[in-house]
């Protein structure tokens, strides 16, 4: 591979709602170090597109680099996004509307900038990166705070007709369900996200169920991680322990429906409550895609879960820096 002058690394950026992780990485994919900061939306998007550079900056310094040794940057942003204008369209938790990210960030560091919506950076650092009998076709879950998703179809990332393709968490699987932050009731998210499971947690709680949650964190249950949740099912709370089992069959039933319209090779399923739950909820998980989907749809589809946790996003991004400056 050319270096393009002696350019021999690319920065992945992962923007999210509470936090700005970006990683610098060589021209094979190696991590070499990360850097962290806090996102701070409430202060606007000039200010977090500021603490973006900075964070690119202080992990370019961290391992002992200039920007004169980095080829571009790749940041996935959430919501609604137009790569090829390089705009975050609409980003209901960073309160952003029609923000030029790209240019501005080019402004401050630089470098050429490649924006993805996160959860396609996510995918596409994971197909690069973890999946190396790189199968044709890929559907990628990802749970966090909401639920996104990713889909490679024929080797290549889907984007549909204006990008928005891959919006899993919002598949209504409930009509009567309860309400979702983007207005309809009983999307997957809300049954299944890091927030629908503290939330059914709380009620529960509220309702006279008994947790060592409430020993471990006082009764409101501040500061409560998915870690938490894991420990607790581990010390054998069966309140939690069933909650974490509704959000996994949930889980399955959606996965059962995107099989039975994608027939991918693999369900690889990321985001931070499969990095901390991946051991309770994957057995689960594949239990309930199998008896909800199709018979005969499911022969040789593997469901696995991530291993690159939090660094998946970073990775696609630098993926996609390297893929774009190639
Ligand atoms: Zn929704």
């Amino acid at each position: 591979m050319a270096d393009n002058n002696g350019r021999t690394h690319v920065i992945g950026v992962d923007l999210g709602g509470t936090k700005i992780l970006a990683g610098v990485f060589d021209l094979k994919l190696q991590s070499l170090g990360t850097s962290k900061f806090t996102t701070k939306p409430q202060r606007g998007p000039e200010a977090v597109i500021e603490r973006i550079a900075r964070c690119v900056l202080d992990v370019i310094d961290e391992c002992d680099l200039t920007t004169k040794q980095v080829r571009a940057v790749g940041i996935g942003a959430p919501g609604a996004v137009d790569p090829e204008h390089g705009e975050v369209v609409f980003a209901p938790n960073l309160d952003w509307k029609d923000v030029p990210l790209v240019k501005e960030l080019e402004k401050r560091l630089d470098l050429p900038v490649f924006l993805e919506n996160d959860c396609k950076a996510c995918m596409l650092g994971v197909y690069v990166q973890e999946l190396k009998s790189k199968p044709r076709h890929v559907l990628g879950v990802f749970i966090g705070t909401g639920i996104g998703g990713g889909l490679i179809i024929n080797g290549d990332l889907y984007a549909g007709g204006s990008h928005t393709a891959g919006e899993i968490g919002h598949m209504v699987i409930d009509v009567n369900g309860p309400k979702c932050s983007c207005g309809n009731k009983g999307c997957f998210e809300v049954f299944a996200s890091r927030l629908a499971i503290f939330r059914a947690i709380q009620a529960a709680i509220k309702n006279g169920e008994k947790s060592i949650l409430t020993d471990m964190l006082g009764d409101d249950l501040k500061d409560l991680r998915s870690g938490d949740i894991r420990k607790a099912i581990r010390r054998g709370d069966k309140t939690v322990e069933k909650i974490v089992e509704e959000a996994a069959e949930y889980t399955g039933i959606a996965i059962a429906n995107l099989v039975n319209i994608l027939n991918p090779e693999v369900v690889v399923l990321g985001g931070g409550v499969i990095e901390a739950l991946g051991d309770e909820m994957m057995p689960a998980i594949v239990k309930s895609a199998k008896s909800h989907v199709l018979s005969g749809t499911f022969r040789n589809v593997d469901i696995i879960a991530s291993k690159l946790g939090d660094n998946a996003g970073i990775t696609g991004g630098a993926v996609l820096a390297r893929e774009k400056t190639r």
